[in-house]
This record gives C-alpha cells, sequence and structure tokens, in this order.
C-alpha cells in the first residue's frame, strides 16, 4: 500500500522537480545534486593515490608542499566544465559542496591526505565575493569538512586588491601584482599545523603559490594543496 509519506513526496516532486546538475535527468532523491550515471563519468586523475604526480610538479622548486592532488581533469565542453559553470556563475552552491564531499571521499581513501589539520579556502578579492554572493573555495571545504571532520580556517589569509596604478606597470608585474598579493593574518591559528589549501581550478599554480608563499611564514606550518579540476 502507498502511504501518506510516498504520496506527499511524489506530489512535492511533481511541483519542485529535483534534476540532475549534470544532465538534467529526473532525481528520486534530492539528496544529491548528481545521477549515477553523471557521478560514474567524472573524469577522476586518482592524483591523491600518487606521489610526483603533475599537481605536485606544477609546485616544483616554487613551493614546499607535503602533497598536492586535483580531483578531476578539467576538459572543455565537458560535463566537468557545465557542472564548474553552475556551481561558480548559477549559484548552485549544493552542487558544489557534493563536489567537495567527492573531494573529502578521495582524501580519505589516501595514506598521503590522513595528517590534515584544517582546510584552507583560497580568498577571493572581496569585491568579486560580494559580487558572487560566495567564495568557492569555501563551499568545496564545507564539503570537504563534513567527510574529513575538520576545521575550516577562514581568516587565516586575505587577498589584497592592489590600489596602486597599474598602467606604469610591464605586463608581466602587472599580472603578478593582479594574482599575487595576499596577506597572513592571525598567524598563530596555523603555527605546527598541516593545512590543507583548497581552490576551484589550478592551472599554472600561480595564485596557489602566492597564497602558499604567505602561509610558509609561519613557523613550523606544512601546506598541502586540494583542487578540484586540473586544467592543463
Ligand atoms: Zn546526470
Amino acid at each position: 500500500m502507498i502511504g501518506l509519506k510516498e504520496i506527499s513526496e511524489s506530489f512535492l516532486h511533481l511541483l519542485f522537480p529535483h534534476v540532475c546538475a549534470g544532465c538534467g535527468s529526473d532525481l528520486i532523491s534530492e539528496e544529491t545534486p548528481l545521477c549515477m550515471r553523471c557521478l560514474a563519468e567524472m573524469p577522476e586523475t586518482n592524483f591523491h593515490l600518487y606521489n610526483n604526480n603533475p599537481i605536485e610538479k606544477i609546485f616544483w622548486g616554487r613551493l614546499p608542499l607535503v602533497n598536492a592532488t586535483a580531483q578531476y581533469y578539467f576538459t572543455k565542453e565537458s560535463l566537468i566544465q557545465h557542472l564548474m559553470h553552475q556551481f561558480k556563475y548559477k549559484g548552485n552552491k549544493e552542487l558544489g559542496k557534493q563536489l567537495g564531499r567527492l573531494i573529502g571521499i578521495s582524501l580519505q581513501q589516501s595514506e598521503h591526505f590522513k595528517n590534515i589539520d584544517a582546510l584552507i579556502p583560497l580568498p577571493l578579492f572581496p569585491a568579486k565575493e560580494k559580487k558572487r554572493g560566495y567564495n568557492q573555495a569555501c563551499i568545496l571545504c564545507e564539503g570537504i569538512a563534513e567527510v574529513m571532520k575538520l576545521e575550516i580556517f577562514h581568516d587565516v589569509v586575505v587577498r589584497i586588491q592592489n590600489t596602486d596604478s597599474q598602467t606604469k606597470k610591464g605586463r608581466i608585474e602587472r599580472w603578478q601584482n593582479i594574482d599575487g598579493k595576499f596577506e597572513l593574518r592571525n598567524a598563530g591559528k596555523i603555527r605546527g599545523k598541516h593545512v590543507l589549501l583548497i581552490d576551484d581550478v589550478v592551472t599554472t599554480g600561480a595564485t596557489l603559490e602566492a597564497c602558499g608563499q604567505e602561509l610558509c611564514k609561519v613557523d613550523g606550518t606544512k601546506i598541502s594543496i586540494a583542487v578540484l579540476c586540473y586544467a592543463r
């Protein structure tokens, strides 16, 4: 016999259908934003399982890291690009949190990420965060924290908007200025700790490097990096 609960759930589904953020197909449960088929199609790197992986190599000679990984390969015109777009520009925070959980599940299965003390989301420019309404790295952190039972430090490092005149500077210097200004706050919080720096995508690694350099200034702080996507 169909119970009242089933009827009201079906009715609610008719009124407010929940569909997969990847392919748009009907979802039975609203607990996950992605269907099983899309989940199976996600281009996992499995970098978290081995050392000297391509993400670690990006930072060789630039930033001392304990470990580094990216959960997925980023390719154009793909499922992951579609998901990134919804997460970053369409306000789908629940999807972002789920992607964070997927990172967390991978990290939990790895020997290399066992001794993390806290998560640090790569800060956005305050103006950008205000416009978007959220920092996508913070949303990823929420998902990861839920799985790994870790604290998130939001106030250890901030991103500084450069207000100097940019016009007199060369192109390289200007670019460094735009991307590369972070400032430590509350350094004591991470003293002697192993922190995991989180961002949505890594390409050249310049921004993560600049942020990591600030964290490195604190005595005995160890840094690892985990990002959602690796764009080659
Ligand atoms: Zn789907």
